[in-house]
């Protein structure tokens, strides 16, 4: 892939270096001066073209970094997502639960479906509890509310 600052910087050096030649192979004061000021002139369009670069190369570095960060939390997320499974209570209603992968560090707790489908690790917490055997949670992302049995007989 061509990049046009680094063309221009690398011609723009050519010309400074025949610059530097004709300056030191010349025997008369005013064509010494007259090709000094061409070569200021070159040596700034070097550094107009390298300063351009730069930032390029600056802001492609930042880009890099940001798309790194978001594998990495893509490549966690998969990792999380496996130790859940879609699971459907008595109500036909969803939650997800952590599967037999799941490590045992954590107590049994339910993920938003919705957030779950975002991206989003996200548990459920319980919020009424109007009979012994449904109970109903919201989401504290997304604030979705959802009649859920935890213990289907
Ligand atoms: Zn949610």
């Amino acid at each position: 892939m061509a990049v046009p600052e680094l063309t221009m910087a690398l011609s723009s050096i050519k010309g400074a270096l025949e610059l530097i030649k004709l300056i030191s192979e010349s025997r008369k004061d005013s064509i010494i001066k007259e090709k000094t000021i061409d070569l200021r002139n070159t040596i700034m369009d070097i550094q107009m073209s390298f300063t351009e670069l730069y930032e390029k190369y600056s802001a492609l570095l930042s880009e890099n970094d940001k798309l790194k960060k978001e594998i990495k939390q893509i490549h966690q997320w998969e990792v999380t997502k496996s130790h859940y499974d879609l699971m459907k209570s008595v109500f036909g209603t969803f939650v997800y639960a952590p599967n037999k992968s799941y490590p045992n560090i954590q107590p049994l707790h339910y993920l938003c479906t919705n957030c779950y489908d975002n991206g989003k690790k996200s548990i459920l917490q319980v919020v009424k509890t109007p009979s012994s055997t449904c109970y109903i949670y919201e989401c504290p992302s997304c604030n979705m509310k959802i009649n859920f049995d935890p213990f289907p007989k």
